[in-house]
């Protein structure tokens, strides 16, 4: 049994509690680890370290601040097999996409805002020859960054490092479920020379830590990613307390096929876009439109492709969809499943648990499941599944599936596959959502800005957004 502890002012520590909540490996379906069960106490105790360690941090050149990451993104690099493993056990998913996505991605991450921090500007303004203007930005102080369970590490260190490179302190949240990696980063994070309670990453259940990290008086940010009714409580309680959030919520997201595409690569690039990550990524394309003059055509060739994405041991090479990271998110995609058949669905491929055998046998696998016949406004095909289940519904017109394809709360992602371009630049714009991919999926440059729409969240990460997210603001206007 791996025993989690807190990481708090560069120490691991139990939980005030000491109570224990299950870690789950779910290609097991059985119980390897003791996340700590940790409440407001421990939240609190963070919030000393972080403040204590806001001047000295604050105070660090941009450069010094940046080196320290840059060491922290080499301690994770030197450890990747390693990492990649724990991210793999933890959450699901095949080791080699923790190998190929997760770990190298955090490893960016890091490198990313260390370098970026140092090209941030400010800006001058000129208003005649007596007076100017200058804009400083300076860290809030102790901020917040809750994670979700589908790119542990990934995710976390998405929202940890920006706020850090500013000169802000964190008090950090992974997911109950997948705690492991984040617990790893304390140690490289130290090793690194991070100095003690500028990050501290506390474990345990949103309704105890989540919120107590999102009402603390003296956290003013909040940087959350997760599903949208997490999200919506979050502002229920730091609205009031004006604090800063960005929101980074669920999705739903329309791939688009019009009937000049390229073909074979839209076959593939959809079945990626539908099951990477066991459909466990926010940005997966899990309602399909397809127009109707290759409707048929499509549903053969997708059908024949998805079939090559196997569902076995996360840890054998040549598995392509590992385990759904939890019971409980298990039973809801298969209810699902089971809703789409009321909803008078039919199954194509898959719509059901796979048993595998040996040391999985206990394991929560899920068949890559295609469904047809679906009003587009039905239940399934509006709200957020997040697992390894799309939806082909048909249309004739470019109005058509602009209308399908926005009727949802959702606006995080969409794809569009076509030849021509006037058509792919007329659909992007009149799209509902945050990001487009056209010809493509997961193609990500971290200078863009990320995020969506509607009930899909509220500011943008990525680049300088969210760099400057984690600052504030000032004018300064002087008179000669
Ligand atoms: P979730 O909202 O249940 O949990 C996310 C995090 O919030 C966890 O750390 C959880 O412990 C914490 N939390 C739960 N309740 C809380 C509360 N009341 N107060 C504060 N924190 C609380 O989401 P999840 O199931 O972990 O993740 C899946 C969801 O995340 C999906 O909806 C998916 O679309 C979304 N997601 C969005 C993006 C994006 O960039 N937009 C990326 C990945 C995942």
């Amino acid at each position: 049994m791996q025993r989690i502890l807190n990481y708090i002012n560069g120490e691991y520590l139990e939980p005030v509690s000491r109570g224990y909540l299950e870690g789950y490996n779910p290609a097991l379906g059985s119980v390897y680890s003791e996340v700590p069960d940790s409440d407001e106490r421990d939240v609190e105790l963070a919030v000393k370290a972080a403040e204590e360690a806001f001047e000295q941090w604050s105070n660090f050149t941009q450069e010094q601040r940046s080196d320290i990451l840059l060491r922290i993104a080499q301690g994770l690099e030197a450890r990747m097999e390693e990492f990649a493993l724990a991210e793999t056990n933890d959450q699901g998913k095949p080791l080699w996409l923790s190998r190929a996505m997760d770990i190298p991605r955090a490893v960016s991450n890091l490198k990313f805002y260390a370098n970026a921090a140092l090209n941030l500007n400010g800006e001058f303004h000129k208003t005649d020859n007596h007076i100017f203007n200058y804009t400083l930005r300076s860290p809030i102080g102790v901020v917040g960054c809750i994670s979700p369970w589908n790119l542990p590490l990934y995710l976390f260190t998405w929202k940890i490092t920006p706020a850090l490179a500013m000169g802000n302190c964190v008090i950090a949240k992974p997911s109950e479920i997948t705690p492991m990696t984040a617990s790893m980063l304390g140690e490289v994070c130290s090793a690194a020379g991070l100095p003690k309670g500028v990050l501290n990453i506390i474990h345990g259940l949103g309704t105890k830590v989540g919120s107590a990290i999102t009402a603390h008086a003296k956290i003013k940010a909040i940087s959350f990613t997760g599903g949208t009714k997490t999200g919506a409580e979050i502002s229920r309680i730091a609205a009031p307390m004006f604090k800063k959030m960005s929101l980074e919520l669920g999705g739903k997201n329309p791939n688009i096929i019009f009937s000049d595409c390229d073909f074979e690569k839209t076959v593939k690039i959809s079945a990626a876009a539908a099951f990477t990550n066991q459909g466990e990524i926010c940005l997966c394309g899990s309602r399909i439109f397809v127009q109707e003059t290759i409707y048929e055509k499509f549903k053969i060739s997708f059908i024949e492709e998805v079939k090559k994405r196997t569902v076995s041991d996360p840890l054998i090479q040549s598995s392509k969809l590992g385990a759904i990271a939890s019971k409980q998110h298990f039973e809801k995609i298969l209810s699902y499943i089971e809703l789409a058949k009321q909803e008078g669905g039919k199954i194509l491929l898959g719509g059901e648990a796979v048993k595998l055998e040996g040391r999985c046998v206990d394991g929560w696998f899920i068949a890559p499941t295609i469904i047809e016949g679906l009003p587009y406004d039905c239940r399934v095909n509006q709200e957020e599944i997040f697992g390894p289940v799309v939806t082909l519904v048909p249309f004739t017109t470019e109005a058509e599936v602009l209308m399908m394809a926005n009727s949802t709360p959702y606006g995080l992602a969409c794809t569009i596959f076509t030849e021509n371009l006037s058509k792919a630049h007329r659909v992007a714009a009149k799209i509902e959502s945050g990001i487009v991919w056209i010809n493509c999926w997961l193609e990500r440059d971290l200078r863009t800005p990320f995020g969506g729409v509607k009930q899909s969240g509220v500011g943008r990460e990525g680049g300088f957004e969210a760099l400057k997210f984690f600052t504030e603001e000032k004018n300064v206007c002087v008179k000669i």
